[in-house]
């Protein structure tokens, strides 16, 4: 077979790549699924992953002062947890 995408005769399987439906050979559809999609099943993976950290993060560090990745990654949040001057000295 000759792939659709990059023209090589090489064994081709039917894929969409970039939106264009064709017989594309490895090469062509291991590139594409390289690229971190927004939507894709791996970029929801990351994206979930991350959400999940920023749930582990408390609102006070283990010395009982404001946690400053807390008030980066909850800023409204933190408005209810600190004072305005506690904000602004830890953010
Ligand atoms: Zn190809």
């Amino acid at each position: 077979m000759i792939c659709d995408f990059c023209g090589a005769s090489k064994p081709t399987t039917g894929a969409v790549l970039n939106g264009k439906f064709g017989q594309a050979c490895k090469a062509c559809v291991y590139q594409v699924s390289r690229q971190a999609i927004p939507g894709s099943a791996q970029y929801s993976r990351d994206r979930d992953r991350e959400d999940n950290l920023r749930d582990l993060i408390q609102p006070w560090t283990n010395k009982g002062l404001p946690n400053r990745e807390f008030i980066l990654a909850y800023p409204e949040e933190s408005k209810s947890y600190f004072t305005p001057s506690q904000l602004e000295q830890y953010s």
